[in-house]
């Protein structure tokens, strides 16, 4: 299982206590409430959680404590405001997240659909992660970023605090399991599906490209509720298999928008080519 560090946002110990929300809590709040969610059930789910901030350091400091727990993953979690008008969940990853720490890239696109789907906000920028560089483009904008020599940061933006109607969506138990459905999609199964014994020899191998024939995906291979509407048929990269379950092949689509597991029947052999 995978090293994933979780800073809560700003610091409770200090000054920096975030943006302030609509209802008058102060968005450290928020981020506490989120960050002890997602530790509880990622450690549930078998990773091996480092939680950090609310202690004074700051972000650039934290940054670097990804790359001194040799994480996996640098998950940052805050809540976002901009005058009360703005909307929608974001994520952000490093400049360098493609080259240097692709999963990392791939978990950012996954949180911020599953998040917005989970809760019902806006996916912002277009469904994929951010980036910005610093002023001299020679390296990432935010600290807790650039800190991170593994390049494997995300930064999560559950929603708009100062938004109204954003925060009437707040649910920190949904945004954490929609956070930790997405890091166990690429960084490992939760543990009660480890045990898992194949029940019957599958008829495809992962890494191979198969034709998906369009529907539903679902965030884990036993998950009853499907997540992120209904995906377009297409050639996708099988990349995990769990025999006997309600939706057992795992698939990130090449032509289909597939991205998550779906049903056996769904799936075919693709053209060999
Ligand atoms: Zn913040």
């Amino acid at each position: 299982m995978s090293i994933i560090v979780i800073d809560c946002g700003h610091n409770a110990a200090g000054r920096d206590r975030g943006a302030r929300c609509h209802d008058g809590r102060m968005e450290n709040d928020l981020n506490q409430a989120v960050s002890a969610r997602l530790a509880a059930l990622l450690k549930a789910a078998g990773h091996n959680v480092v939680s950090i901030g609310n202690d004074g350091s700051g972000v650039v400091e934290r940054g670097a404590c990804g790359a001194n727990n040799n994480c996996d993953l640098l998950l940052s979690i805050h809540h976002n405001a901009y005058g009360g008008g703005a909307n929608g969940t974001s994520v952000i990853k490093s400049v360098f997240a493609d080259r240097d720490a692709p999963k990392a890239a791939q978990c950012g696109k996954l949180i911020l659909e599953y998040v917005s789907d989970a809760i019902g906000t806006r996916a912002r920028n277009g469904g994929a992660p951010a980036t910005k560089w610093n002023g001299a483009r020679t390296a990432d904008y935010y600290g807790v970023i650039r800190g991170n020599r593994k390049h494997n940061t995300l930064i999560v933006e559950c929603l708009f605090c100062d938004n109204p109607s954003d925060l009437s969506r707040w649910d920190p138990d949904r945004i954490a399991a929609a956070i930790c459905g997405a890091v166990c999609a690429v960084f490992g199964k939760p543990s009660n599906v480890v045990e898992t014994k194949p029940e019957a020899p599958a008829p495809f191998a992962v890494g191979e490209l198969v034709e998906f024939s369009g529907g539903a995906h679902y965030v884990s291979s036993d998950a009853k509720k499907a997540t992120g509407g209904v995906r377009t048929p297409g050639r996708a990269r099988l990349t995990k298999i769990v025999p006997g379950r309600a939706h057992p092949y795992h698939l990130i689509g090449t032509t289909s928008n597939v991205w998550g597991w779906v049903d056996a029947d769904r799936v075919s052999k693709g053209e060999s080519r």
